[in-house]
């Protein structure tokens, strides 16, 4: 006896975000992506945005995906078959008369139902404007394969600029408190490009683009030396001499801050030569100072968008 194959297809809900679970065979890790134009659906593949693992999108359907689509299938299958028997059953009934024969319905088997991850990070990628949610915040875009280390930072920066924002409108309610938001500000910026430096690191060895261990981007030195060696690309070129020491001045301020309360040293004047500031007094910090230096960073992300370090 030859089995028959019977190919049902059966629509994944998205959940409320609009997003379908994926599960990688290769890494077991969940994320979720928006669902795929219909025509690419079948024969797209799909990049795992954690560990770049290339295969068809049908491959990453998850175990409560597969439960939920056998159980609706079993279902209209059954539905489908009881309703030709139930037409089978009224013609005999007519063409018989024996009443007393009656086809009685059991209920039909339940749909296994499931619920999607909460994720950490919505991604709308920067190359294709594919939308994704994955665990942690660096990943590749499972359509195109772009890394998202910049989309990631531009976002930090979009996030800073509108906390300074918000700070400015409250300036004169609390002005301690309005100190304190300028150093996160600062700090919040520099903690993002120093994350930025790491993750394309990791995406420059796994390149083979470059042999050194990382060297913290909290030091712009050591920025400018790792876009040269792997993308040619200098920031101190692109800024000229007035914002590369503007740039170096607001690392700088931010070491102080984190380490030293803020107070001025030796090493910091002769590390900067800022004119104002006067050895063991507050150094000082503006908000248009961080929102310069906020764009200095995004003008950095938006030109390695196209880098080879970054191509998908
Ligand atoms: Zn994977
Ligand atoms: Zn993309």
């Amino acid at each position: 006896m030859t089995g028959r194959t019977i190919k049902i297809a059966i629509p994944l809900p998205p959940d409320e975000g609009g997003y379908i679970g994926r599960n990688c065979k290769n890494c077991q890790n969940y994320f979720k992506t928006k669902p795929l134009p219909g025509s690419l659906r079948e024969s797209q593949n799909l990049k795992c945005p954690y560990c770049g693992s290339n295969d068809p999108a049908d491959n990453y359907t998850t175990e409560d995906q597969l439960h939920y689509a056998r159980s609706k299938a079993m279902r209209q299958m059954i539905d489908q078959a009881r309703n030709r028997l139930g037409k089978r059953v009224d013609k005999f009934n007519r063409s018989t008369g024996y009443g007393h024969i009656r086809h009685t319905s059991t209920p039909l088997p339940p749909v296994r139902r499931y619920e999607e991850k909460e994720l950490e990070t919505a991604v709308s990628c920067e190359h294709c404007g594919f939308e994704y949610a994955v665990y942690g915040v660096y990943a590749y875009c499972p359509r195109c394969g772009t890394r998202n280390s910049v989309s990631i930072l531009l976002r930090n920066c979009e996030i800073v600029t509108k906390e300074l924002d918000r700070s400015e409108s409250q300036k004169e309610a609390d002005r301690d408190l309005y100190e304190r938001r300028l150093r996160s500000c600062l700090t919040d910026i520099v903690s993002s490009f120093d994350g930025f430096g790491r993750d394309i690191t990791i995406e420059a060895k796994s390149r083979d683009l470059l042999v050194n261990d990382f060297r913290s981007f909290q030091n712009p030195e050591n920025a400018e030396k790792f876009l040269k060696e792997t993308a040619g690309f200098s920031i101190q070129e692109m800024f000229g001499p007035e914002d590369w020491s503007f740039f170096k001045r607001c690392f700088e301020k931010r070491h102080l801050f984190t380490h030293k309360s803020g107070i001025v040293d030796a090493l910091y004047l002769t590390k900067t030569n800022d004119r104002e500031a006067v050895v063991g007094r507050k150094v000082s910090l503006t908000s248009a100072e961080i929102a310069k230096f906020v764009g200095l960073i995004a003008k950095i992300a938006t030109a390695l968008k196209e880098s080879p370090l970054l191509s998908p």
